[in-house]
């Protein structure tokens, strides 16, 4: 018996336990007693001015450019095959640097580490990314810090909250299993104050318990992909339930639509914002009171450029996000493309008054939402990508009620058996229902050079 079955078959008592032991671990790693001056300096650069972000920024990147081009061995190699190109050109400009792909950091992830990493103790990531590419990516503890003092700073702060304030999370882990069909759906982590709910098993007979539970703990905040909140909201409003009052509702991951916005603020009874980030941790943004989504310098440097060239777009035109990493100096991405498509936007100065730049709109990535037999709807399917598993890229399809076909890019490691573990995936997720797996050598693209990684075709 493996770690997640013993969990799936404990007493709720036992999982908390083993819930809040992971978040004890997670909170020693994220947080440190340097944890609320970070915080603080952040709240503090909010404010600086154009000049001080550019010279800033300029510092940091000039140090980056160095160490990657030195000491990484994925760039010293790149630098040196331009060399012996007869290429002269400065690494200490950033325009002289290509546009990493995804698929080069899927490819060979350990060659973005630097080059003495084996001295420190690192924290592995695995993603899904935005495109269902799957990634493994590590960052150390002063990244980690650096990284949750940033959200602390402007995500909880900015509205008035604080990491002590109980909240509750939708997200990709199954806490639990899918066959449970009775309370509880969720676990409490007490390592992080929070509540865990399952974005699983959103139901309008589960609607009572999760308004329950909110209320039970004493929730005062609350996250989650939109695709679930939204969902959780239609349900509230079709059932015309109370819900005991909720501070604020914070979206992330996906792109947030105005009208699930308009549902979820509707439901609740309360202000939803977003905020876009990624595990790569290559740029970030968050809406202030305010309702202007904040780029966030120190974290990253970003560029928005043409879908077939590398040129810069205009305002008003929709280009590749290209961020380069100012807080993972162990894992460097330059001029990374995270895969999403941007706006640009004519710079505002907002009534808040800081001073960080308005990031544009996001053209593009639109997950769907699948809808099981028994009603349930399932938002972002990405956690079955963060599996180990030998894909390049994937998409999943609802054809109807009992088929899903799952469309895939499969890397040199790919065997049958490897499809029989996706069709378990899935169907742990879904339910009884028909897999159909399908090997491609390259996935559909929409107008704008993505591609939607879950797809319904069932009509609600
Ligand atoms: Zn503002």
């Amino acid at each position: 018996m493996n770690f997640k079955s013993i969990y799936n078959t404990s007493p709720y008592p036992i999982r908390v336990m083993a819930a809040s032991l992971r978040g004890a671990y997670l909170r020693l790693w994220r947080y440190g007693w340097g944890s609320e001056k970070l915080v603080e300096e952040i709240l503090d650069r909010d404010y600086w001015s154009i000049e001080q972000w550019q010279t800033w920024q300029e510092n940091q990147l000039e140090k980056l450019l160095y160490l990657a081009a030195k000491h990484v061995p994925f760039y010293r190699d790149l630098w040196s095959k331009k060399r012996r190109g007869g290429d002269r050109s400065n690494p200490a400009y950033l325009d002289n640097w290509p546009i990493l792909k995804k698929e080069d950091l899927r490819k060979f992830p350990k060659t973005f580490l630097i080059e003495n990493y084996k001295y420190q103790y690192l924290n592995e990531e695995h993603t899904s990314g935005t495109s269902g590419t799957p990634l493994k990516l590590w960052r150390n503890h002063k990244t980690e810090q650096l990284w949750y003092a940033q959200f602390e700073a402007r995500v909880r702060r900015w509205h008035g909250l604080t990491r002590k304030d109980r909240w509750a999370i939708f997200g990709g882990q199954m806490v639990v299993p899918t066959t449970q069909n009775k309370p509880p759906f969720w676990v409490w982590n007490a390592g992080l104050n929070q509540l865990y709910l399952s974005a699983y098993h959103i139901q309008k007979e589960n609607l009572k318990s999760y308004l329950e539970a909110l209320a039970k703990y004493k929730v005062v905040y609350l996250l989650g992909y939109p695709s679930a909140l939204a969902a959780l909201a239609v349900l509230i409003t079709e059932e015309n339930y109370h819900v005991s009052p909720i501070k604020l509702i914070i979206t992330n991951a996906e792109m947030l639509l105005p009208k699930q916005r308009q549902l979820i603020q509707d439901a609740f009874q309360c202000r939803v914002i977003n905020t876009y980030g990624m595990s790569e941790i290559a740029a970030a943004a968050s809406e202030c009171p305010f309702g202007t989504m904040h780029l966030w310098p120190d974290t990253g440097i970003t560029e928005i450029i043409n879908k077939d060239s590398n040129v810069p777009v205009q305002i008003g035109e929709s280009g590749r996000l290209i961020c380069t990493g100012l807080i993972n100096s162990i894992m460097p991405l330059i001029r990374y493309e995270v895969g999403d498509m941007v706006i640009k936007e004519q710079a505002i100065s907002c009534s808040c008054g800081r001073s960080l730049p308005n990031m544009g709109e996001i053209d593009g990535r639109l997950d769907d939402l699948l809808i099981t037999k028994q009603g349930r709807f399932i938002g972002r399917l990405g956690p079955i990508f963060k599996v180990d598993l030998p894909v390049k890229e994937a998409q999943i399809i609802q054809e109807n009620m009992d088929l899903i076909r799952v469309k895939l890019v499969p890397a040199e490691e790919y065997t049958i058996d490897t499809r029989q573990t996706l069709i378990g995936l899935v169907r742990e997720r879904i339910g009884d229902v028909e897999v159909e797996i399908e090997e491609l050598e390259r996935l559909p693209r929409n107008a704008n050079g993505k591609f939607r990684t879950v797809i319904s075709k069932v009509k609600r």
